[in-house]
Parts: C-alpha cells; structure tokens; sequence
C-alpha cells in the first residue's frame, strides 16, 4: 500500500495536520491506535490561537456549536484573596477567550471536516510498529490493525503519537528532559449552580488544585510532589477528601462522592524536546517532539500550531512527490522558538510558584495586587497566553480571504 504522507496518531497534532494536508489536496493516512478519541482527562483548552486557525478553515461555527465554556482571565485564588493573574479582555483578536472543549468532541470536529476530501483516509485501531528505511530514508510505517501487519510506503511519514512516541523510539531520537518538580492527580466532583464560576488555581502552603469548571461537574486536578502517587494511595481515598476539604471548603460535604483512588488518573508531568525533530522522510511535530508542562494549558495549542506550519511548508512538495529533509529543518528551526520560549514561560512558574508551594512555602509567590491590569505585564500576559510565539496561520486563498473579511484580525 502506498500514500504521499502517512500520520502516526491522531491527537490534535496528527489531526490537525491530516486536515490541511488533505484540503490542499494531498494524499494522506492518519493511524490512529485506539478506536474512537473518548479519552477522559485529557486537555481540553482551545485558546484563542487555535480558534484562529479554526476560523481561517470555516469551522468555527460548528465549533461554536459544541458545548463548551469561555472563560477570558486566569485566576489563582490564595489563602488571603483571588488573584486576576491574566485576563484576555482586550486581546486583538474575534476569540479573545479560551474555549473549554472535551478533547474528543474538537478530533471528532477535526476529522470530520478531513473526511469531507477524497484524499483523506482514517484507520482506527491501527497501531504503528515499525518504520520502513530505503537507502537511509525513512519510507513509511509498518503498522498493526484487527487484521494483522501492514505495511504503507510514503513519500513522508510524520510522528504525531504524542509524549510515548513509537515512532520516535523506531527513529533512535531521543529528547532533552528539562524536569517538572509535579505530577498531576486528576478526578471529578460534582457541581452545583451556586458555586465560584471561575476555573481557579487554588494555591496554599503544600498544596495545589486547579478546578475546571465543567457547569454540572468540577474537573480537579491535584498537583503532588514528583513520583509521590504511590504515598498518596497508600494514605487512601480520605488523604485526597481530606486536601479538598482543606482547599475548597464549599466542596468538603461533597469530596465523599470520589469513592476510591481507581476513579482518579495521574498524569506524569514532562517538559522535554528533541533536539532533532527529522531524519530523512521522517518529521516529528506536537508532544511527540515536545512534551509540554500543563502550565499555561498551551499543549494542544502548541501541536496545531505546529500542523499548521508544517502544513503551509510541506503541502506544495508533497503534491510534487519529494520532501527535501532541508525543509523539515527549516520547519524545525521555525517551530523550536515557540517551543523552547514556552517551556522556559512554564519552567519558570514551575521553579518559582509550584516548586515552593508544593514544598510547604506558605507564600510561594508575592503577587501585585491586579497583575492582570499592569500595562506592560497585563498585555504581555495576554498576548502570550492567547496567541502564543510567533502564530502561525493557514496560509490559501480562502483563508486569506476569511482573515481579510475581519478587519480586527492579523493578517498573515
Ligand atoms: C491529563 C492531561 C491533561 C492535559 N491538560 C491540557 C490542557 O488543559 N490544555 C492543553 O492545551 N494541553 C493539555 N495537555 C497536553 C495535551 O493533551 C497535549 O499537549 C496534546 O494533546 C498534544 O497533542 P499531540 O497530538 O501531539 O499528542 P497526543 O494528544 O498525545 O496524541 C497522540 C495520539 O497518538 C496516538 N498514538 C500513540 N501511539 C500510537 C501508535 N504507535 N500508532 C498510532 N497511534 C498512536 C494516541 O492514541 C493519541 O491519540 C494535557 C495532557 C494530559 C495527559
């Protein structure tokens, strides 16, 4: 079997790139190892960057008409007060908010508006294994399905599977770790209509809890101490009541509603990157070149924008039959400024903010008053956290022409 360009995973990487590549008319196969996106606790922050790009392919009203909640400032909520830390009035932009969407219904968007091009083709349940090499180059996959082991030759074999990657264990890339001093214990309470209405990160000594409002539950995700998991099961179920009890009071009455630790998933926080994100043949893109700390919430943001630019660069030699490995190193060296700029963002509140407080510090960060309303560091805030380092857009005629059609909008 053969495609011009095969992608292992179908996470918002994978996805998106999928998408652009098969409206602008290119050959391509996504793989996707599980058979439908229904994970649960996965990111869920659709930043004003990514409903751009959603925008600029005419799907932003179908996005709009997912369920989902805008949420335009980040909180952080202290033993003394609620702190605007950012806020997104203001922004230049037609989304000055972020969207919370299940991660599942934005791929089930994604793929959705791919299938609508012939040159598009999804396999589910398709596990890539291996890769295939002629004369040093990377020529396609060999992957695993109900059926048994295939192999797809293709002009460029893109890695999008995410923070485990295989195929960049099969590549003998390996990344740099830059360390998070946290992992992430994520569970549900339920909700009631009278509660805060903020998403908050709530902060005190030893402790830290960031609650998503989801309107009828609260998504928790309980920040521990790096490689700690196992302390906090053997404390049992009430440890973890105890700690919401003591951060949020208003949910103390309902922690009881968490039954055991078998309803909880941890996420094991990484900051890395490779050095290399290519071989000849071969690109790797999203957290399978970058794992990104959940500060700031940019992950999913930061793989779109990554499809994006690997799009508007690789579209036309791929409909031409050759990628160039100078190319892949030009995307390279086009995405690795965001990434590296962005880490180092969330490198820094990890060693400033988290780190202390998970230690004990009973005033882990000494916050303005409105931080969100300083001229330079407001502004600042919100271009970042909204638009994020150097955004990328879609760059064809209809895009063009939507962008044109907003006058508040940038144009690429
Ligand atoms: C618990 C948790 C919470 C998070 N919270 C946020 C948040 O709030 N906001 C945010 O922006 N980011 C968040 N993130 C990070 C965000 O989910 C990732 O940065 C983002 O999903 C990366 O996208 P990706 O497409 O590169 O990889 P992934 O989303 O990891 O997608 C990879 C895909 O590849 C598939 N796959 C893996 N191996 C193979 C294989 N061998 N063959 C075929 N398919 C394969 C996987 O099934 C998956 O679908 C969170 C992550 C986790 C785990």
């Amino acid at each position: 079997m053969r495609t011009t360009c095969v992608i292992a995973g179908g996470g918002p990487a994978g996805a998106m790139l999928a998408l652009l590549l098969a409206r602008a008319g290119v050959e391509v196969t996504l793989l996707e190892k599980h058979a439908d996106f229904l994970r649960d606790f996965r990111g869920d922050t659709i930043h004003p960057s990514t409903l751009e790009i959603l925008d600029e392919l005419g799907l932003s009203a179908e996005f709009h008409g997912l369920t989902h909640r805008k949420t335009d400032r980040l909180v952080v909520w202290t033993d003394e007060r609620l702190v605007e830390v950012a806020s997104l009035r203001g922004l230049k932009s037609r989304f000055p908010y972020i969207a919370f969407v299940p991660q599942w219904d934005f791929l089930n968007l994604v793929t959705l508006a791919a299938r609508r091009y012939p040159t598009f083709r999804l396999v589910m349940e398709a596990e890539v294994v291996g890769l295939l090499r002629e004369n040093g180059a990377v020529r396609g996959v060999r992957y695993r399905d109900a059926e048994g082991e295939h192999e797809l030759r293709a002009t460029l074999t893109v890695g999008a599977d995410g923070r485990h990657s295989d195929v960049r264990r099969a590549a003998g890339l390996v990344p740099v770790e830059h360390g998070a001093p946290m992992d992430v214990v994520w569970f549900r309470l339920p909700r009631e209509k009278t509660d805060i209405d903020d998403t908050f990160l709530r902060v005190s000594a030893g402790r830290l809890m960031v609650a998503i409002n989801r309107e009828t539950y609260w998504q928790l995700a309980y920040l521990i101490p790096k490689g700690r998991f196992q302390e906090l099961r053997a404390q049992g179920v009430e440890a973890l009541r105890a700690s919401v009890g003591t951060l949020l009071p208003f949910l103390a009455g309902r922690a009881e509603a968490l039954e055991s630790l078998s309803e909880v998933s941890v996420l094991q926080v990484a900051v890395n990157r490779l050095r290399r994100w290519h071989r000849p043949g071969l690109l790797l893109i999203g957290d399978a070149a970058h794992a990104m700390s959940p500060v700031f919430g940019v992950g999913i943001n930061l793989a779109v924008q990554d499809a994006v630019a690997a799009a508007n660069l690789l579209a036309g030699p791929l409909r031409a039959g050759t990628v160039p490995e100078a190319l892949l190193r030009r995307l390279q060296r086009r995405r690795m400024a965001p990434t590296v700029i962005t880490q180092l963002a969330q490198r820094l509140v990890q060693a400033r903010l988290i780190r202390p407080a998970l230690q004990g510090s009973a005033r882990p960060l000494r916050l303005p008053r409105d931080p969100s309303r300083l001229p330079v560091i407001g502004a600042f805030a919100r271009r970042f956290i909204g638009l994020g380092v150097l955004p990328e857009h879609v760059r064809s005629p209809e895009a063009a022409a939507r962008r044109a059609g907003h006058p508040d909008r940038p144009r690429s």
